[in-house]
């Protein structure tokens, strides 16, 4: 197979041990830059053009889509499926993930336990909405356009809450409020799940003092064994999302893990590194199995 890796940055970790893996197995890797992907739409049908030359023959793709070029990434990989080429995780699925509201909406309408969130447009009431929606202070304010827990703000007490939403409206950045759990004690789990699998889990414990536990807020992470709930909270989470792989955030609580959000782009580093598994390789072999498939997503049609 010829296999690529859509991916602007070919030094990355991930985008190494992709097409690393790739060879591996024996197929043919490379590396496009969906950024330098010209979409054309004409009566012959959707093509792709890079570097000023029509893309032929690949087999499948492997969408790494920065959360600052969604919009553009995920027309090029959409043009890929009606290409009919295989897509190792789909275009709608990477627009859904974006959206933190949608998520949340989605994963609460599966049924799934997350910490409690409110969304409102009365921001001038905040404080008493936070009162009667999420209890009380300490409640997490989250913008919605945040990675990596930039935009992820720790509130103690209701008159914090109140100055910091009325902050971001000022900014015109909408916030959602999220019940604030304490007995996380600064640490998530990320649970790395390919085709209905979890092939690796790690727990990220902040840094003292810090209550976000993200690798890039200089956390750090353990390979850790799932408790059966926690295994089928994260399957669930990636189904309900639509995506074959995934990057499942989860936090342990008193009532059982709460799911915090589902990456698409989950990166390898710090995946692989905590645990010794070639998650590359289980990606490569998915697409191995799935291709023949060849499947258009029915919700994208
Ligand atoms: P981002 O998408 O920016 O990483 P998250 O929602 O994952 O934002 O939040 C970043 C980190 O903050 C999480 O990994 C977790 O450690 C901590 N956190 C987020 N929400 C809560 C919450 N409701 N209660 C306790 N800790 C939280
Ligand atoms: N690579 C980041 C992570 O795994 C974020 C990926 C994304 O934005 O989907 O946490």
């Amino acid at each position: 197979m010829k296999i690529a890796v859509l991916s602007r940055n070919p030094n990355l970790y991930s985008t190494r041990r992709l097409l690393e893996a790739i060879e591996q197995k024996g197929h043919e890797a490379i590396r496009l830059d969906h950024m330098h992907c010209d979409i054309i739409m004409d009566e012959a049908g959707p093509s792709i053009y890079y570097h000023g030359k029509k893309l032929e023959k690949i087999d499948a793709i492997i969408p790494r889509i920065g959360a600052s070029v969604t919009f553009y990434g995920t027309a090029v990989v959409r043009q890929f499926e009606m290409m009919k080429t295989f897509s190792a995780v789909d275009s709608l699925a990477i627009t859904r993930s974006r959206d933190k509201l949608r998520s949340l909406q989605i994963l609460s309408r599966s049924g799934l336990n997350m910490p409690r969130t409110a969304f409102t447009n009365r921001s001038e009431n905040a404080g008493e909405y936070i009162l009667e929606h999420l209890g009380k202070a300490p409640v997490v304010l989250k913008l919605l356009e945040g990675t990596q827990g930039l935009g992820v703000v720790l509130a103690e007490t209701r008159k914090a809450a109140e100055s910091v939403i009325e902050a971001f409206e000022g900014l015109k950045a909408r916030v959602i409020m999220q019940e604030f759990i304490k007995e996380a004690g600064g640490a998530d789990i990320r649970v790395f799940v390919v085709d209905g699998e979890v092939v690796g889990a790690m727990k990220r414990q902040g840094k003292e003092g810090e209550f976000r536990s993200n690798l890039h807020r200089g956390g750090s992470a353990n390979v850790i064994k799932l408790s059966r709930a926690e295994k089928a909270a994260a399957l669930k989470a990636a189904k309900a999302m639509g995506l074959a792989i995934a990057g499942v955030d989860m936090l342990q609580s008193s009532r059982g893990p709460l799911i915090l959000e589902v990456n698409s782009s989950p990166g390898l580093e710090g995946i692989e590194k905590a645990t010794g598994i070639d998650i590359a390789g289980k990606i490569i072999e998915y697409i191995e199995r799935g291709k023949d498939k060849k499947r258009l997503p029915k919700d994208n049609v």
